[in-house]
């Protein structure tokens, strides 16, 4: 039942340098209101689905050579990412990505530059990101390029934001951070999930946190989808408690 489908993607093969075969077949999708998961090892392709969908792959010689990727029904691939985001679908990327020039709040501002609705409009939006995000509003003034990993890893997402997006892509946010600032952010999509109705699509080498906050899970490996399912049965099962949970 993909009535409530935002993104569907279909049986995409993704080859590299016209030789590289990355992705051999990976179909995904997620729901209006959902976080769906995408996870696995280094590697397993978890990148290269999301530069799929937002169209950066030709920068990296990379291209899709089968399969389809649906927005709201409609085929995106041939879209530009900027048009991606005018239509609701914004990626923040694995690292820091932020203006390291730039203060957390010009930063931040620079998210907005797709809208037409005016300064007013902004203005409240930028004090929504700071609702979520209380650490980007004491730090506002600072330099990007200053301020902490996970401060970084905030002001992507905020950034984000500011696009008054319906679905992020979000990739490995845990990456490179302490366990505790990892459930800060995991606890502040939950709630962007919630109380905004954003969608997510978050790839992440951390099964653990992923899958405790996430309703769906995707695991891939070596460029397939190797498992899904809601994210509470992954979480009792027998493979993923082995594989990827340590608990085997
Ligand atoms: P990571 O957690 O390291 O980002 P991942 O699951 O996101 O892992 P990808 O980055 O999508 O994995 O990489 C999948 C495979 O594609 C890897 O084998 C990688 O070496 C290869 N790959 C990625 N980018 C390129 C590229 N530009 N050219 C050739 N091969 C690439």
């Amino acid at each position: 039942d993909n009535r409530d489908a935002l993104l569907e993607v279909n049986n995409i093969e993704v080859i590299y340098n016209h030789v590289i075969l990355v992705l051999k077949g990976v179909s995904l999708t997620v729901k209006q209101g959902g976080i769906t998961a995408l996870l696995g090892g280094n590697g397993a392709g978890k990148t290269t689905t999301l530069k799929a969908v937002s169209n950066l792959l030709h920068s990296e010689r990379g291209e899709v050579t089968k399969g389809s990727i649906l927005y709201r029904g409609e085929r995106v691939q041939d879209l530009s990412p900027s048009d991606l985001v005018e239509r609701g679908v914004v990626q923040v990327m694995e690292g820091r990505h932020c203006f390291e020039h730039l203060t957390i709040e010009e930063n931040l501002l620079t998210g907005a530059y797709t809208r037409k609705d005016g300064a007013a409009a902004v203005k409240r939006d930028l004090d929504m990101v700071y609702g979520y995000f209380p650490r980007l509003k004491e730090r506002r003034s600072s330099q990007a390029g200053y301020t902490s990993g996970g401060e970084q890893q905030m002001c992507a997402i905020g950034r984000a934001l500011m696009s008054r997006p319906e679905t992020i892509l979000l990739d490995e946010p845990s990456m490179g951070l302490a366990p505790q600032l990892v459930e800060e952010i995991f606890g502040i999509v939950k709630s962007l999930n919630d109380n905004e109705g954003v969608s997510f699509l978050l790839a992440e080498q951390n099964t653990n946190v992923a899958l405790r906050f996430a309703h769906y899970g995707y695991i891939l490996e070596s460029g397939r989808v190797v498992m899904d399912g809601p994210a509470a049965d992954l979480r009792e099962n027998p493979d993923v408690k082995e594989f990827y949970l340590g608990m085997g």
